[in-house]
């Protein structure tokens, strides 16, 4: 089975008047229907980028981006506006955005509803659905002056849900809430996901909040890295030998051989395909303005190399 999202190094580059300011840089990563991710990572790491590109809000400006079916590169006009509004539900840190001050919660929910063209009747029993969905059916006639921080973010998930879309898609919808309340609006998505099998994207920037979803993935400087704290830690043995962890293994086992570059925000290892390296000295001969900060590089032998 394939899986529901698929982004093939994806680059989103902004122009800021003379200059681009690379977001992403080759995004690659998949999930599968029903699959809750949370993204952390600093301010100005891509977060937003990646959400708004998924959510068809923006464009890449390479790669390949698929949810479901649809091809985002492709969609324009008319099935962009559909995919929008029926495929998608965007929740955002900013009340402001998520639900308009003037309207009560019923009316804000039965908005999407209108521009998808539901009938009245129709529109009324979603919005009770919903507003039973996320606990405030007691609050239908309320505007959002009337509820608290944690009440305005569970009508902002009925909004984003109102047309029933596959994908619900977070930028910090936690993050303009006390503790208590973000747990449970971490709670109450986690929930909706399951009862309406939901693929869920959220960012956050609190590690906490981020548990509450099957898998974690760090997003800096415009690449992403999983993870690894849900998985076996890794070992520092006396002699400086590391027991990296099963997903560290699987992604050098296929390499020729490993590079090892001490950067100033860490170690990175990284695979390589033997002939790399004559076209990588070539490049850097070229291009010496062009090549990257100076690091510490020297190669891992594989194993098996080494026993034959
Ligand atoms: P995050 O959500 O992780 O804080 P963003 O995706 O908002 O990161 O931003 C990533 C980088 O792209 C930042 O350097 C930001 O300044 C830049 N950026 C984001 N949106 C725009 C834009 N519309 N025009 C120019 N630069 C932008």
């Amino acid at each position: 089975m394939s899986a529901f999202i698929r982004c093939q190094q994806v680059v989103k580059a902004y122009k800021a008047g003379a200059h681009e300011v690379v977001a992403l840089r080759g995004i690659d990563f998949e999930m599968e229907e029903g699959e809750m991710v949370a993204i952390i990572g600093p301010s100005g790491a891509g977060k937003s980028s990646l959400l708004n590109l998924l959510g068809g809000l923006d464009r890449p400006t390479a790669g390949q981006l698929m949810v479901g079916e649809q091809n985002l590169l492709e969609l324009k006009g008319r099935r962009l506006a559909t995919y929008r509004l029926h495929e998608v539900g965007f929740v955002w840190q900013q009340v402001s955005r998520n639900l308009f001050a003037h309207r009560t919660a019923q009316q804000n929910i039965m908005l999407p509803l209108t521009l998808a063209g539901a009938k009245r009747r129709e529109r009324g029993r979603r919005a009770k659905e919903l507003l039973d969905a996320v606990g405030l059916a007691d609050k239908a006639k309320h505007k959002p002056v009337q509820l608290s921080g944690g009440q305005q973010q569970r009508v902002a998930i009925a909004v984003a849900l109102a047309n029933q879309p596959r994908l619900l898609l977070a930028d910090e919808p936690t993050g303009s809430l006390d503790r208590e309340n973000g747990v449970q609006v971490m709670r109450l998505i986690r929930e909706l996901r399951e009862q309406l099998r939901l693929t869920v994207l959220l960012v956050t920037h609190d590690i906490e909040l981020a548990d509450y979803a099957d898998r974690v993935l760090t997003l800096r400087d415009g690449a992403l890295g999983q993870d690894l704290t849900k998985q076996e830690t890794p070992v520092v043995e006396d002699d400086g030998r590391i027991r990296l962890p099963e997903t560290v293994r699987e992604q050098l086992a296929k390499a020729d051989q490993i590079s090892v570059e001490v950067r100033p925000e860490g170690v990175l290892l990284r695979p390589e395909k033997a002939e790399e390296d004559l076209s990588e000295k070539l490049l850097q001969g070229i291009l010496p303005q062009d090549a990257p900060p100076p690091v510490h590089r020297f190669r891992l032998r594989r194993q098996k190399e080494r026993q034959a």
